[in-house]
């Protein structure tokens, strides 16, 4: 909740250069780099630099770095010249979160169904 790098977090490790991500934005405070397991031809995560374990911390402990976060998934689908695109938080376990450091998924590209599962 702090904001500090976690030794034991993977998108630490990746703003810390420590395991390689294809990044397409980086900015003071946030990273964008392609999802390992694309779920669509556009599929980036943008990341906030600083350590938050999911969206809800960071939205309450730090706004004006989720607005940084908000701003880059603009800036992300601007340069993928996306029309239409979708912006998801999976937030807890049970909405499918599976890395706890906060990230904004940019998906787009193709048809995008609701709901989603
Ligand atoms: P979550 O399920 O919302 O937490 O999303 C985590 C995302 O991180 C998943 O879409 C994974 O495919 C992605 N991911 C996991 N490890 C890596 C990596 O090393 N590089 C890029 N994406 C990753």
């Amino acid at each position: 909740m702090t904001g500090e790098a976690q030794e034991d977090c993977l998108f630490c490790k990746i703003v810390a250069g420590h395991i390689p991500a294809t990044v397409v934005r980086e900015t003071d405070t946030t990273v964008a780099f392609r999802d390992i397991n694309p779920q669509a031809p556009t599929h980036v995560l943008v990341i906030p630099k600083a350590h938050y374990p999911d969206a809800a911390s960071l939205a309450t402990g730090a706004p004006d770095l989720a607005a940084d976060v908000l701003r880059e998934t603009k800036a992300v689908a601007d340069e993928d010249k996306l029309d239409s695109y979708r912006v998801v938080f999976n937030t807890g376990g049970g909405a499918g979160q599976t890395v706890f450091h906060a990230h904004a998924h940019v998906l787009g590209g193709r048809g995008l169904e609701w709901p989603p599962g």
